[in-house]
């Protein structure tokens, strides 16, 4: 089967609603979507995983005949749906739909991923995974092997931010060194970023847009409603069709550097090498000095956690960091891993009893 998410120099777009909620509702949008050529595959919402009951869970099956209309009316545009089981993905193969995307809280749960990797075996359907809400790579990495294991060849990862204690103002925080990572990890494999439900709010959607394709994703999933004031679900997020007309003229498509690297580039990038190298030495020394502590601390019978100590140390540093244009989360959650690594290393070395 041909493969959707690769060869192409554009990002590859899916949009539409976040559900299907009527006929003419859904006809609307594609029509809209239809003219613009950038948008390649359309997102039908038919089974919606609510996380509490009573809301609007999709019109399921009987959704398929209105994408089917539309299905007939633009033959350029591909057809894509969640599915969240073996029975889902029956009626999606029935009905013809070219892409599936596995959900956040799918691929949350290996025995779920079993059971659709064990359907999908003998398919080719194109497969688009979620990451897991929680900041867990491996249970990304888990269910993509899952499918890999199957058979299953055309697959893609689509980055719809983590669910943390601190959200930065979105809904679901980017953290985005995992889907790096993810990269790093699985280069070949396609990789897409839904700013929608990271977001959680339309005003965002643009730049984190701009950032995953700086970042070299592949391609972007965003809900579009014709009137999202009016949606079932993820209403504050969903965009309408002249906005995210907007936004796709908007987005500035960057190649990353490869054969001839510019002599200004290569300058700053020493640059950045050497501090990085005189950070870790900076790093290693703080370290040191933090094991000479240990033996202090052990003499005295003192606990590695200094809970008066962290807090002088952290309004210190954080009141250092704001007047050098540093982002104080940034340094917070820095320090917060050296310190982390501190203690680790002090409880160590006193609890070794040798
Ligand atoms: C969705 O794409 O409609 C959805 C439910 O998203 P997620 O699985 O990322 O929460
Ligand atoms: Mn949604």
């Amino acid at each position: 089967m041909e493969n959707f998410f690769v060869n192409s120099s554009q990002p590859y777009i899916i949009a539409g609603p976040c559900a299907i909620e009527n006929d003419s509702q859904f006809s609307s949008a594609v029509d809209t979507l239809s003219q613009m050529p950038q948008v390649a595959m359309i997102r039908c919402g038919i089974w919606k995983p609510r996380t509490r009951p009573g809301g609007f869970e999709g019109l399921g099956e009987k959704a398929f005949a209105i994408v089917e209309r539309q299905r007939g009316r633009y033959p350029r545009l591909r057809f894509c749906c969640e599915v969240a089981s073996p029975a889902h993905l029956e009626a999606a193969l029935a009905h013809g739909m070219d892409a599936i995307w596995v959900g956040a809280r799918t691929t949350a749960s290996p025995f779920a991923i079993q059971e659709l990797s064990e359907a999908l075996r003998g398919t080719d359907i194109q497969l688009l995974v979620k990451n897991a809400p929680s900041p867990d790579i491996r249970l990304w990495l888990g269910a993509i092997e899952r499918f890999r294991q199957v058979g299953v060849t055309s697959i893609a990862a689509v980055h719809r931010g983590f669910d943390i204690y601190n959200n930065l103002g979105y809904r679901n925080n980017p953290l985005w060194q995992l889907p790096i990572e993810l990269h790093r990890l699985m280069p070949d494999l396609p990789i897409f970023c839904d700013p929608s439900h990271i977001a959680g709010r339309t005003d965002a959607i643009a730049q984190l847009s701009q950032t995953a394709l700086d970042l070299h994703f592949d391609g972007l999933m965003l809900e579009v409603h014709p009137t999202p004031s009016e949606a079932l679900t993820d209403a504050a997020q969903q965009l309408t069709p002249v906005e995210l007309t907007q936004l796709l003229s908007s987005l500035v498509c960057r190649t990353e550097n490869t054969d001839q690297i510019p002599a200004n580039l290569q300058e700053l990038r020493t640059q950045i090498d050497l501090l990085d190298h005189q950070l870790l030495q900076l790093l290693a020394d703080r370290l040191q000095i933090s094991c000479q502590i240990a033996q202090v601390k052990q003499q005295h019978n003192l606990s590695a956690y200094q809970p008066k100590r962290w807090q002088t140390l952290l309004d210190d540093r954080l009141a250092q960091a704001s007047g050098m244009g540093l982002d104080q989360h940034f340094v917070k959650t820095l320090l917060e891993m050296i310190h982390a690594e501190s203690v680790a290393r002090q409880e160590e070395l006193l609890n070794n009893k040798d």
